[in-house]
């Protein structure tokens, strides 16, 4: 077929991490052309969009949250400026603490210097005992909030529709030429291209053979007479939708059901678990599902193929596509554009791949 156009990059897929990417690809001056099939069960849509550095189940600092944090703030809030809309929401974490045992130890915890920044207040009684159990106080933590990632993702596509730099079909592999300088896929040639495909990179001829380790987790949607100012988290958490008085609740993990639906038991254990954590009476309007593009090693891929170094993957955001989207995205782009290494941890060099 005869080549008709010319772009720098191809993106395939335009989740978190294809949507990220081709923003910082157009901040650079470059032309891009992104293919997406939308789906409403891809992670990116299910996700309730949580940044949050302190986490887990010993709430411990997450991983890089002192880089990734400030860049991804930054990142929204500009992002919001240009493209003119209202997708992040920074607003506080309450957890409650269970125990006084526990209440003693965030005391002394949130002296440390490498933790105190996100922390905006330890509370020793119940604050906010008309929302949630919280006897004993809770930890308010700061620098968290939720990106409305549906809002974000079809703000970014109207955007690239806007440029003729979006096609809304199936990007299909096999016709996919790669040659010693360039690449093309039907009447349009690029630089490079870029799989942000998320799970479906475990199909890809080229980066199939990466350790993915797919995470299937479940949301529900609730119903509340109330507006919340703050987002509780513990067991569960409960955020804004985007909708007035509507939250989701999640997120369940559950590594071993690859299924491709909704399960009553996801249902069961968030919703037994939203009960344990508010007062409020909710109603379940909706319940959805997802995969998770998480990895062995629970670290990104990025970088290029050894064998085709026209072929660049941006992937395995796993459970923190909100946090660390901006920051790799950034660090790709500037190393597709020659500047600066790519991060020995999440560079796929880590693995040996096969043609
Ligand atoms: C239940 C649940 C809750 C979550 N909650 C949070 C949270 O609170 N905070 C957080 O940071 N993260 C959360 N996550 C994780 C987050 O969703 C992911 O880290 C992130 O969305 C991954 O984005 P992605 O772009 O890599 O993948 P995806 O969202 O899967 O996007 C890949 C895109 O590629 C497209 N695509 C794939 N192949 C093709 C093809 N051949 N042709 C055309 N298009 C193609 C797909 O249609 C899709 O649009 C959650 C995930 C789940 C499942």
């Amino acid at each position: 077929m005869s080549i008709e156009r010319t772009v720098d990059f191809i993106i395939v897929g335009q989740g978190l991490a294809g949507s990220v990417l081709a923003i910082e690809l157009l901040n650079r001056d470059k032309n891009v052309l992104v293919y997406d099939l939308p789906d409403k069960n891809n992670s990116s849509t299910v996700a309730a969009g949580l940044f949050n550095p302190i986490t887990g189940r010993i709430m411990t600092k997450t991983w890089k949250a002192d880089l990734l944090f400030p860049f991804l703030i930054d990142f929204y809030s500009q992002a919001e400026k240009k493209l003119n809309s209202h997708f992040f929401h920074p607003m506080p974490i309450y957890r409650p603490f269970i125990s006084i045992q526990e209440q003693n130890e965030w005391m002394g915890k949130s002296g440390e210097a490498r933790i105190q920044p996100y922390i905006k207040q330890i509370i020793s009684k119940t604050q906010f005992g008309d929302h949630v159990h919280d006897d004993f106080g809770g930890l308010l933590l700061s620098r968290c909030g939720y990106l409305d990632t549906n809002l974000f993702i079809d703000t970014v596509r109207k955007s690239l529709i806007t440029r003729d730099s979006f096609r809304q079909e199936y990007f299909n592999e096999n016709e996919l030429v790669i040659d010693q300088d360039s690449v093309s896929y039907g009447n349009v040639e690029a630089e490079k291209i870029i799989y942000c495909n998320g799970n479906e990179g475990l199909k890809s001829r080229v980066f199939g053979s990466l350790p993915f380790k797919p995470l299937k987790g479940e949301t529900i949607h609730v119903k509340i007479d109330q507006e919340l100012e703050r987002i509780y988290n513990r067991g569960v958490y409960i955020v804004p939708s985007g909708k007035a008085g509507q939250y989701k609740v999640g997120a369940t993990y559950n590594p071993r059901d690859l299924s491709e639906s909704i399960t009553e038991l996801g249902r069961n254990e968030l919703s037994y678990k939203l009960r344990e954590l508010i007062k409020l009476p909710f109603e379940i309007t909706n319940q959805n599902w997802g995969m998770r593009p998480s990895t062995f090693d629970r670290r990104p891929f990025l970088g290029c193929h050894p064998l085709e170094e026209k072929v660049v993957i941006f992937n395995g955001l796993g459970t923190k596509g909100v946090s660390l989207a901006p920051y790799f995205a950034n660090q790709l782009a500037d190393w597709l554009l020659g500047h600066g290494e790519i991060d020995r941890e999440v560079d796929i060099k880590r693995f040996k791949l096969g043609k």
